[in-house]
């Protein structure tokens, strides 16, 4: 970590987690990776919260970090516990209400809770997570990751590496995030976390992950679209109420104008992506194409059914994925050769949009 971090003020009324006890869903396409073993606050050990922790997300990014602390050569999984208790002190004596990241990877490969709530956000089906305090700026849109150590000059050890892939791998399956998600902390805030030596093996952090979650080394097969200005129709449709899902304006008319390339650079550039106003495999991944399962409402909702529509079905765009809008995707996969779940993700996605 070590940056300053200001102190997060929780606001109340966002604290009322609305978790259904939804199972947690795979990602998009790919053979699920699986849950890796995560010890909670409760086993290794944790105070209480000094305040009520808010949940929020989805999270865009996964901030990398390294605690800056000794690389110890005790590995056991008392060691593990140690370190997250003494991160936890360190952080309250920072004044923080709780442990500022959401995880901690020990030298040994044990991967521990840091803030409470985080394996009740992770495992709840709703794509949250507590705020945050591991990162200045991202706090709010970032989940963080704590490696113990100090890696300016050496890498993290073996088994650590392997664990943080696999958490991370099922961070991106669990969020729908991409591996190009997975930042290092200076790439956001003034800071020399997580050390230069682990900040220049991130590419690799990210093709080991992208491997795991079954994309061959960071690239997929999926045909996307290329979506260029002066391009019409519907793909042009559903990238737009993609567009607006994000938080951006957009018209729906389906024809790539200046406003949409605006939006476009605006979406990418908040996923930090170069921000040249054209819609490829990355912006489609990034994620614009979210997850919509039923039970989903809005702009995300009805660009599925506009991209259902195109292809034959027989559905009303009214942004409410129910049970006709489930059979169409149903029919549609088991027609493309896809696994027939009723779920659009990236697979889903760019076969609709192809
Ligand atoms: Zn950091």
């Amino acid at each position: 970590m070590p940056a300053i971090t200001r102190r997060t003020l929780l606001g109340s009324a966002l604290g009322a987690a609305a978790l259904t006890g939804a199972a947690t869903h795979n990602a998009p396409g790919a053979a699920a990776v699986e849950r890796p073993s995560i010890i909670g606050t409760a086993t290794w050990g944790a105070e209480p919260a000094r305040e009520p922790i808010t949940m929020v997300g989805p999270p865009r990014t996964i901030v990398v970090h390294h605690t800056a602390s000794a690389n110890v050569s005790d590995v056991s999984q008392q060691a593990a516990y140690d370190i997250a208790r003494q991160i936890q002190q360190w952080h309250f004596a920072r004044g923080w209400a709780d442990t500022g990241q959401h995880f901690t990877v020990s030298r040994g490969g044990f991967v521990l809770e840091g803030r409470h709530r985080t394996l009740e956000g992770l495992d709840g089906g709703q794509r949250q997570f507590p705020l945050g305090a591991h990162s200045l700026s991202q706090n709010r849109t970032a989940l963080g990751i704590e490696n113990q150590g100090t890696y300016t000059s050496t890498l993290p050890p073996a088994a650590q590496w392997q664990s943080l892939v696999r958490l991370c791998a099922f961070l991106c399956q669990t969020y729908a995030l991409a591996p190009s998600a997975i930042q290092g902390h200076r790439t956001f805030d003034s800071t020399d976390c997580p050390g230069d030596a682990f900040f220049a093996e991130l590419p690799r952090l990210r093709t080991d992950v992208a491997a795991l979650l079954g994309g061959g080394g960071g690239t997929t097969q999926r045909p996307w679209p290329v979506l260029r200005p002066g391009a019409t129709g519907f793909r042009v449709t559903c990238a737009q109420r993609l567009l607006r899902q994000a938080g951006h304006e957009a018209p729906t008319g389906g024809v790539f104008d200046d406003p949409t390339t605006a939006a476009v650079k605006a979406f990418q550039s908040s996923r930090s992506l170069d921000p040249d106003g054209v819609v490829g495999r990355l912006t489609w991944e990034a994620p614009l194409a979210l997850t919509r399962r039923n039970g989903d409402r809005g702009e995300g909702v009805r660009a599925v059914q506009t991209a259902l529509t195109a292809r034959g079905a027989s559905v009303t765009v009214d942004g409410i994925f129910g049970s006709v809008t489930q059979a169409a995707v149903e029919r549609f996969q088991d027609a493309q050769g896809l696994t027939v779940d009723g779920v659009v993700g990236l697979d889903t996605w760019s076969r609709l949009l192809a």
